[in-house]
């Protein structure tokens, strides 16, 4: 018998909670079109004054997919989405499905490097993608990838207010290489795709995490795991139509995936996209729309709190906020419950597991671990079996520190195309998180360490090897070693030890710089230290840990 098998979390539920759920959809698809057959006229998607109904989302999503059928896509075949968090992000995504597709979603600060890895290793044949990171970013990759349709589109449309402080300066631009989003749309308009049949486990997205060594890893998300994950947070949180979901999270990281498309999706609540986070207008999104849910990462929560309209009263329609994504310091619950009276409930799961694995339950009190004072990431979600393991793989009793070790409908099969890295990090179909952590005796998770290097830099997850990559590529660079050094906003940031070549020189603000153009905005190194040597195993391995102490 396991130390885990009597699951005393259990006593944590509301009475009449079921412990397990039965996934209600066989794909995304599904799940949609009975959300919108049931309530077509509301509202699915809000974009500052711009409105699209759940029949409006059926019907431009029918005709984009019926646009990609008509230009060659074939079941299967990956859409990479490159954008902001608008609606033709969603719209995109579901004409993916409806075209038997699976999407795959960019991270919009990416540069052209990062692009590329994803573009070649998902072998995308469609990008879709606002105008400006198509002529700023995409039109040089492209031709070194697989994609021959590009469409574009603007942050500009579905909305008519076009508020200066997020959209100064955007204008729309045509290109004579791409096609225009609405142009598809309106050639295609009325017309819908044959339906597809897709299986619970046909992938639905790849969500990019970096590796710790090599090219980006596409997470394969089934519609299983994006379903049944959905259906987790509708019943854990309990959402429902009447709700209304704060798109705070990055579309195209797993939480803002499912904690807002697939949610909504689901459960029929309309959609908030705000294009990108900025916490005054936020905070005038959530009072104008009388937002409910907020879910984010603990970044989000800490910049409301200190936004020059952060009221009480603003945020007064609020029932429910999680965070998740990265650690939430219990002093910041405390203060933020100051401010706006709502108690923030963590949250805690990975990419592989589709979002939640964790949850404290809606009104608890997540517990302090005395010791290492981090805030419990809460108890196991529905279905889910997590194990604490040693070094020696066996399973450790409540209350010892181990690698978390989780199993559920939410974790993904595997990487794209990556065996091996499969085969490593979930044997027998278990994920080996690298977080390291214990149970308590009442069934409460508590995350004290990691095992992998990586940096969490509020949420954004940063492998140093990437960063000394690009370090490497400098001529002055003899050595380089990248670590995690705290910071008061982000919890972590990125900092790198270099050694350089004798007779160069180079000087931090020029290694700083030099980084800063070949990576997204919150993977370069904010400070760069210099070293004649930096410290090595026997074996010449660079020990980053050393440094980070
Ligand atoms: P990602 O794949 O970007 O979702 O990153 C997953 C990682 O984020 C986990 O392995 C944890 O290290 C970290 N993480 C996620 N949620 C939490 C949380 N609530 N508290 C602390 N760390 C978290």
């Amino acid at each position: 018998m396991s130390a885990y098998d009597d699951k005393p979390w259990l006593a944590l539920y509301e009475p009449g909670t079921p412990h397990s759920i039965t996934p209600e959809f066989d794909n995304v698809v599904d799940m949609f079109a009975a959300t919108a057959a049931a309530r077509p006229d509301a509202d699915a998607i809000r974009y500052f004054d711009g409105r699209i109904t759940a029949r409006e989302l059926a019907e431009l999503s029918d005709a984009f997919a019926a646009g990609l059928l008509d230009r060659g896509f074939r079941r299967g075949d990956r859409v990479a989405i490159y954008a902001q968090n608008v609606p033709q992000f969603v719209i995109a995504q579901l004409a993916t499905w409806k075209a038997g597709g699976i999407a795959v979603s960019v991270n919009p600060m990416n540069r052209g490097r990062e692009l590329e890895l994803i573009l070649r290793d998902s072998g995308a044949t469609v990008l879709v993608c606002l105008e400006n990171l198509y002529r700023d970013v995409a039109a040089d990759v492209v031709p070194r990838t697989d994609v021959h349709t590009v469409v574009t589109t603007s942050e500009l449309e579905h909305q008519t207010r076009c508020d200066p402080r997020l959209f100064a300066g955007v204008e729309r631009i045509e290109f004579a290489d791409t096609v225009d989003l609405a142009t598809l749309i309106d050639e295609f308009r009325g017309t819908r795709p044959p339906t597809v049949s897709l299986a619970p486990d046909a992938v639905a997205l790849l969500t990019y995490t970096s590796g710790t060594t090599g090219p980006p890893k596409g997470a394969m998300n089934t519609h299983r795991n994006v379903v049944f994950n959905a259906q987790t947070f509708r019943d854990w949180i309990h959402i429902d139509h009447d709700d209304v979901l704060l798109g705070a999270a990055p579309l195209f990281h797993i939480t803002g995936l499912i904690a807002h498309v697939a949610l909504s999706l689901l459960t029929g609540s309309p959609l908030v996209l705000m294009y990108r986070f900025d916490p005054e207008v936020t905070i005038e999104t959530i009072r104008d729309e009388r937002v409910t849910f907020a879910g984010g990462s603990i970044t989000v929560f800490i910049a409301l709190m200190n936004a020059p309209n952060a009221e009480k009263s603003a945020l007064a329609s609020l029932e429910r906020v999680y965070s998740g994504g990265a650690p939430i310091p219990p002093s910041t619950v405390r203060a933020f419950q100051d401010v706006f009276g709502h108690y923030i409930h963590n949250i805690y799961g990975l990419t592989e597991t589709t979002s939640p694995s964790h949850a404290v339950p809606p009104g608890a009190d997540a517990p302090v671990d005395p010791t290492s004072g981090a805030l419990s990431v809460g108890v196991p979600v529905f279905d889910t079996v997590v194990r604490v393991v040693g070094d020696d793989g066996r399973e450790l009793p409540p209350g010892e520190v181990g690698e978390l070790v989780t199993s559920g409908p939410e974790v993904v099969p595997g990487y794209w195309n990556k065996p091996d890295e499969t085969a490593k990090a979930l044997p027998g179909g278990a994920l080996h998180t690298g977080d390291v952590g214990y149970m308590d005796t009442d069934g409460w998770f508590y995350l004290v360490d990691r095992k992998k290097d990586q940096i969490n830099a509020g949420g954004y997850k940063v492998w140093p090897r990437e960063v000394e990559d690009v370090l490497y590529e400098h001529d002055a660079v003899r050595e380089a070693a990248v670590v995690g050094v705290p910071d008061a906003y982000r919890g972590e940031t990125v900092k790198a030890f270099v050694s350089l070549r004798p007779g160069r020189s180079a000087d931090p603000d020029e290694l700083i710089g030099f980084c800063k153009e070949r990576m997204a905005a919150y993977k370069y190194p904010r400070q760069v230290e210099i070293r004649d040597e930096l410290p090595k195993t026997v074996t010449g391995k660079l020990l980053r840990r050393e440094l980070r102490e």
